[in-house]
């Protein structure tokens, strides 16, 4: 089995929805991977912040195998332990009070959205009283609702019109922007991501944060936050609104909790908890044991040392990607192990490319930036070969 052939068997059977670069994998080590001719990658993207703890990470794969052996699904009519310590984790790490399982990012807002619009409904007596507010360069699915929920112009063609209603799309870091939007008293929630990572890897600012979450507070609007890509340890604590000095009151995860299977959901507080009520919301394997004992393994691993780790390494990048005063680098942005780098003079879509033809898996966020998640337990060995590799394209 060679690349091209897996290239061409794919071509022929599988819908082309996806830009794929022509690299095909078969396996990993730790923060390596492996082509079908033997040739190794260090990787910078974790499947997309997906892999927290790499490849063939012991723990996990013996957790997941584990479980695969005994029960791997059994829906949620009824109750199993993995789904069931894995709130209890969740919870007691992030002083949440309850949470719910789905399978996507895309899905958890989904269900984040229904959660804000029925308080709100339940609340006031009002179904006009249901916008959403959303930032500006946001990403929060490709649902027809998450879509919409997505506050970049290029997501909302007329292809797939109609699209739900109820988003309005508002400044990042403009708090005047955010109450004027509010005034009409027709906003229910803000939607935010607390670093925009497709959208470019830009965080936000920590007052703006800490204004706006105050002035949900004080108008019965919740704040929602999508840490689909922020969450699970990626920036050096569990979730990244523990380091901006909020509590949401509901928050969405997804890629990293996993370490690998595909797994999502959403924490919510004390305040909206009694809203989603049996029956409102539900899906087949939302939670499914072999994905939940998976979860365990990675929380389990990202102990607060191993978090520390995590703000270490993501510093290491920076401060050595500065260092090198290329030219071709405008800024560096993040926080962890999310790291995006503007480029100027060269395109990020080639520099991923030539980065792939030596042997270093990278990826694209908003129009001109390079953005680094490698696994959370990446080496200092993996990461100083990686960033060699880097240094050299972008000279
Ligand atoms: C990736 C991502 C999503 C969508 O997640 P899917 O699992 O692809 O549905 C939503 N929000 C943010 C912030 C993301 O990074």
């Amino acid at each position: 089995m060679t690349t091209q052939y897996i290239i061409n068997l794919a071509d022929e059977y599988v819908l082309a929805t996806y830009a794929r670069f022509p690299v095909a994998f078969t396996r990993g080590e730790g923060s390596t991977l492996y082509d079908p001719e033997g040739k190794t990658y260090i990787d910078f993207a974790s499947g997309i912040g997906v892999n927290s703890l790499g490849y063939a990470n012991t723990a996990w794969v013996n957790a997941v195998t584990e479980q695969a052996a005994k029960l791997a699904h059994v829906s949620n009519l009824y109750y199993t332990e993995p789904m069931a310590k894995l709130a209890e984790q969740l919870t007691r790490r992030t002083e949440m009070s309850a949470a719910f399982f789905s399978n996507s990012g895309a899905e958890s807002n989904e269900g984040i959205i229904k959660l804000a619009r029925k308080y709100s409904y339940e609340k006031f007596g009002s179904q006009n009283r249901h916008v959403i507010l959303t930032l500006q360069n946001s990403f929060h699915g490709r649902t027809i609702t998450t879509l919409e929920a997505t506050g970049q112009e290029k997501f909302h063609g007329y292809d797939f019109f109609p699209y739900t209603g109820g988003f309005k799309y508002i400044q990042p870091g403009n708090i005047a922007a955010a109450k004027a939007a509010c005034s009409e008293g027709s906003v229910c929630a803000v939607m935010i991501e607390l670093i925009q990572g497709e959208g470019g890897v830009y965080p936000l600012p920590k007052d703006y944060v800490q204004e706006l979450a105050e002035f949900c507070a004080e108008n019965e609007i919740l704040l929602l936050v999508d840490e689909v890509q922020t969450g699970v340890g990626r920036t050096g604590t569990l979730f990244a609104f523990q380091q901006y000095g909020i509590t949401p009151d509901a928050v969405s995860f997804a890629k990293g909790i996993g370490g690998g299977l595909p797994l999502g959901g959403f924490l919510v507080n004390e305040k909206v908890r009694g809203v989603l009520r049996s029956g409102d919301h539900a899906t087949t394997f939302g939670g499914n044991p072999i994905c939940c004992a998976g979860a365990l393994a990675v929380l389990e691993t990202l102990t607060d040392t191993e978090l520390s780790e995590v703000t270490r390494k993501g510093e290491k990048i920076r401060q050595t990607v500065l260092s090198w005063n290329s030219p071709n680098i405008a800024e560096v942005r993040g926080l962890g192990l999310m790291i995006g780098i503007k480029l100027t003079g060269v395109s990020h879509r080639d520099t991923v490319v030539k980065l792939l033809d030596s042997g270093v898996v990278a990826l694209t966020a908003g129009s001109d930036t390079l953005r680094l998640l490698p696994p959370l337990t990446i080496t200092d060995t993996e990461l100083e070969q990686g960033l060699d590799v880097i240094r050299q394209v972008l000279q």
